[in-house]
């Protein structure tokens, strides 16, 4: 068993972001300046603590005021967001943190270098070269070396910056650059980006060093109105629709329960209808008020006597027709 996967399976545990759990397990990278440690999130694609081959990786040189206190004058807490965030979607990865404070310089080092920079409206490489300091005087060996004892190959590594490169390549390591690009928060760090992409060859889209910090508050701003009206105009239209949606739902129900319960009053109705249309299609005039039932009469005979009107007990069913019948004989001997 390597020194690294010991390591792991000594620290591994669950760790929480953004509501999300990670495994995680740490390997300490010891080194005079360019130590620290790798946070390897797994697991491996086997299952196994660790990670696998063509994985993401960022290499981060610690900035307290970045990192920490989420300062705007850098872009190192949003590249180290980003990078996690990448990592996370992934659920695995490694992140390389060396305590290389202010490129490899020291903290002390660094604030002498902003205090210069602020003095003499120098960006912090000029400063670096005015107080006689390296303007980078990170190595990236150790790091390398450490992924290697991880059993990695190959490796996706987030960064900008070129020099973060080579080393790897040096060490067997096949890499494929992943662009970390992150929108300047403020003046100071729009200047950053620009002295970076200017000294230290950063590959930093233009668009993005020369981004003016107004371009990059409206485009805030932009967002977030976009996100607060998204809410109101969303859901007068799906109110509407749920509206319209129930009320359909209910008249539809109605109409049915309606059919089903008046269904036998239809039936019963249209019984009474052809019962009644031989009446209703006979000729009135042919109807003899003294023989209403003709074809009684035929089977009978006539058992009224002369000038007397036949005394007719009508059906139930027949009552109607019996009525109207008459008022037709009236209206006849009127005319
Ligand atoms: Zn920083």
């Amino acid at each position: 068993m390597t020194e690294a996967a010991s390591s792991l399976d000594e620290t591994g545990h669950r760790l929480t972001r953004r509501g999300h759990e990670l495994q995680v397990g740490i390997v300490p990278i010891s080194h005079r300046v360019d130590g620290g440690h790798a946070l390897v999130f797994g697991p491996a694609t086997d299952g196994s603590p660790g990670v696998s081959d063509g994985c993401l990786v960022r290499i981060h040189s610690r900035c307290l005021y970045g990192d920490a206190l989420r300062s705007d004058d850098c872009d190192c807490g949003p590249e180290l967001d980003m990078a996690m965030d990448m990592i996370q979607r992934e659920g695995a990865g490694v992140l390389i943190y060396l305590e290389q404070e202010g490129r490899g310089a020291g903290l002390i080092n660094k604030a002498r270098g902003l205090q210069t920079s602020e003095r003499f409206d120098i960006d912090t490489f000029a400063s670096y070269a005015r107080l006689e300091l390296s303007a980078d005087s990170r190595s990236y060996e150790s790091a390398a070396r450490c992924l290697r004892d991880l059993g990695l190959t190959s490796v996706r590594l987030l960064t900008n910056n070129p020099e973060k490169v080579e080393p790897l390549e040096r060490a067997g390591l096949t890499v494929t650059r992943v662009p970390l690009h992150t929108w300047p928060r403020s003046e100071r760090a729009r200047k950053y980006l620009q002295a970076k992409r200017r000294h230290r060859g950063h590959q930093i889209p233009r668009v993005l060093a020369v981004a003016t910090v107004e371009h990059v508050e409206w485009e805030r701003r932009a967002r977030a109105r976009v996100a607060s009206l998204a809410i109101p105009v969303m859901t007068l239209p799906c109110a509407l629709l749920g509206y319209f949606g129930v009320a359909a739902i209910s008249a539809a129900t109605g109409l049915v329960v309606l059919g089903l319960c008046m269904w036998p009053d239809l039936l019963g109705l249209h019984r009474s209808a052809r019962r009644m249309r031989p009446a209703m299609r006979r000729p009135v005039d042919a109807v003899d008020p003294r023989h209403p039932h003709p074809e009684r009469v035929e089977a009978f005979g006539d058992f009224s006597a002369p000038g007397e009107q036949r005394r007719v007990t009508p059906r139930r069913s027949g009552r109607r027709r019996n009525r109207t019948m008459a008022h037709a004989g009236a209206d006849h001997a009127d005319s």
